[in-house]
């Protein structure tokens, strides 16, 4: 039996889709559909349904049948005749510009089966057909389509047409773009690739883009499949949108939604890769490496996914953690990045942990736990309440690699640990049962003959922190503290301030002099001493002023002006600098490079 779905950018003015969905043999109690709450890889609850218009239910000879709903995402229809099929019709408002939900203008239709699909409740693993029309208006003729799904017989590569998912989870992990991006092709092993961008980008140079991601995606295949160095797919396309401002990815089984900013993609006569671009290929490698590990390797608490409601795992450090390490780590093996800058950006990652206080009140197991009530929801008081499971899990994933290739003289490494959990999954196949908390100790055990138990209890369910200085000694490499000078509103006041000319006070520190003299969140700073220092003068007026110093500012609550005496820091925060070693020895230069690979 197939479920039978269609979707057509109805009225990309209006953002509508118009979307059926369409069963033989409805239960004869009364069919329920539901809309998913949240999609797998976003850990927040976004209520889908809340965009789901007109809601009809329909026999095949297009009569009404009564429909009700149960709770915010099920519908239930009236029992129907036997051997009556049953269609949903309804519209979805698309006009959500992320890489979650689903997005529908006159430039370009973009959606996640999570936010349009409505799932026959009880039919999950039924496969699934898709009729994917395009848009009625003729001057959007031009449009294609690029997706993960597997196009059916008689459907083009790209075309508008039908397509197949093996059942509900491979439906709504496959997005679908719609309009008249431009788009790159390569090959990983033989196994086509594509990079398919969206939005207006000048001068792109796309050839030096796909070159680029071809040598981050093969880094990654080698990790796992050292012999084959085949990725676990057919095929894969990168759906990138390129905006004047925005940034975020999500992982897919075949394909990543991603969101840059136009200057993060490389441009025809780029010599060096700028620092954007070095960000926008960390993202790609992020979600790349998620194929792997959290789209297949998967916490124990995700098989299979609860589309209604919280997923809790305490795992995220893993799975969004290790992803992180290796993001760099993956451009560092393709090439992209040299050692040096790849130590500069593992101590920029050490010197935001470190500079946050929330590392000693949250573990990393209940950063994970908690991650749909706090890392997703954070506010401006996260600095001081929650550690990121990304940054910490990234340290600590550096951390047993460091420790694990030291004790084994660089024999055995993380990467053992993770073609171990991939064997795992694939020997596993349909029984497969994710992995555990308690198994990851014991599996690095096995895998690389170290046992790491009682580190790794200490640094992801308590506090602790891994000691990269101390850990990257026998590497050759040395970290060195300096002042964190680079603002002087932070170095002084401990405060951040949001970009713009309004200078609003974005987070306080906790005990820093902002908040010892009462400064919060939200105020806005307008004189220092009697000198006005509103917006980007703030800085450049505080830097006048030496360590220590007690200065009267004056700023805007709301719209009351108040005074406060302030004793500037003594101390700037710390800053972690992780330079190589140029007189380390034999054995920690041997050490580094199979790290790091050769200078
Ligand atoms: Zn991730």
């Amino acid at each position: 039996m197939t479920i039978r779905y269609a979707i057509l950018p109805a009225d990309p003015g209006a953002h509508l889709f118009q979307v059926t969905v369409e069963i033989d043999d409805p239960d004869p109690q009364g069919q329920c559909f539901m809309l998913p709450a949240w999609i797998p890889g976003s850990y927040m609850i976004r209520d889908f349904a809340r965009h789901l218009v007109r809601v009809r239910a329909l026999t095949v000879g297009a009569a009404r049948v009564r429909i009700a709903k149960t709770d915010k995402h099920t519908w239930r229809c009236a029992p129907v005749a036997a051997g009556q099929g049953l269609t949903l019709a309804y519209e979805v408002y698309a006009y959500d510009l992320s890489v979650r939900a689903a997005h529908l203008d006159t430039t370009h239709g973009f959606f996640n089966g999570a936010s349009v699909f409505l799932l026959p409740v009880g039919r999950e693993r039924e496969a699934c057909r898709i009729d994917i029309f395009a848009p009625p208006d003729r001057r959007l003729r031009p449009w294609r389509l690029a997706t993960g799904l597997r196009p059916a017989r008689g459907t083009p590569p790209g075309g508008f047409g039908t397509y197949l998912a093996a059942d509900y989870d491979e439906l709504i992990d496959c997005p679908v773009e719609m309009g008249t991006f431009t788009e790159h092709a390569f090959t990983v092993e033989g196994v086509p690739h594509s990079v398919a961008i969206t939005g207006r980008v000048a001068r792109l140079d796309g050839e030096r883009l796909a070159s680029d991601l071809a040598r981050v995606c093969a880094a990654h295949a080698r990790l796992f499949e050292p012999r084959s160095r085949r990725p676990p797919f057919d095929r894969y396309v990168f759906l990138t949108l390129a905006v004047d401002s925005g940034y975020g990815g999500l992982e897919h089984r075949n394909s990543t939604a991603l969101l840059c900013q136009r200057d993060d993609l490389p441009h025809a006569g780029m010599a060096a890769a700028t620092e954007a671009y070095r960000r926008f290929l960390g993202l790609a490698s992020h979600e790349y490496f998620h194929a792997w590990n959290v789209k297949r390797i998967k916490p124990a608490a995700f098989i299979p996914y609860d589309l209604a409601q919280e997923n809790y795992t305490p795992l995220l450090w893993l799975f969004e953690g290790f992803t992180s390490y290796y993001d760099d780590l993956g451009l560092r093996r393709a090439g992209l990045l040299t050692p040096e800058q790849y130590l500069g950006e593992l101590g920029s990652t050490l010197t935001t942990v470190l500079q946050r206080s929330g590392r000693r009140k949250q573990s990393l197991a209940e950063s994970s736990f908690d991650a749909w009530i706090k890392y997703y929801k954070a506010d401006e008081n996260a600095p001081n309440s929650i550690v990121s499971y990304y940054q910490k899990g990234a340290l600590v994933a550096a951390g047993l690699d460091l420790t694990i290739r030291a004790a084994t003289a660089g024999r055995r490494s993380l990467d053992d640990l993770m073609r171990l959990l991939w064997r795992r999954f694939k020997d596993a196949g349909a029984d497969y049962a994710g992995l555990g908390e308690d198994e990851v100790a014991p599996a690095i055990r096995e895998a690389t003959g170290v046992d790491v138990a009682r580190v790794l209890r200490a640094w992801t369910r308590d506090v602790a922190d891994p000691d990269l200085p101390e850990l990257l000694r026998p590497f050759g490499v040395i970290a060195e503290r300096a002042p964190a000078l680079e603002s002087a509103h932070f170095a002084l006041l401990g405060c951040r301030v949001a970009a713009g000319p309004d200078g609003r006070i974005s987070q306080v520190f906790d005990a820093s002099p902002a908040q010892a003299a009462g400064l919060s969140a939200g105020d806005q700073i307008v004189a220092v001493d009697g000198l006005r220092a509103s917006g980007a003068r703030l800085d450049s007026v505080l830097a006048r002023h030496a360590p220590g110093d007690r200065v009267e500012l004056m700023a805007f609550r709301r719209d009351e002006l108040l005074r406060f005496d302030v004793t500037l820091a003594r101390q700037a925060p710390v800053k972690w600098k992780l330079a190589i070693d140029p007189a380390a020895g034999v054995r920690a230069r041997r050490l580094r490079t199979g790290w790091l690979g050769p200078a």
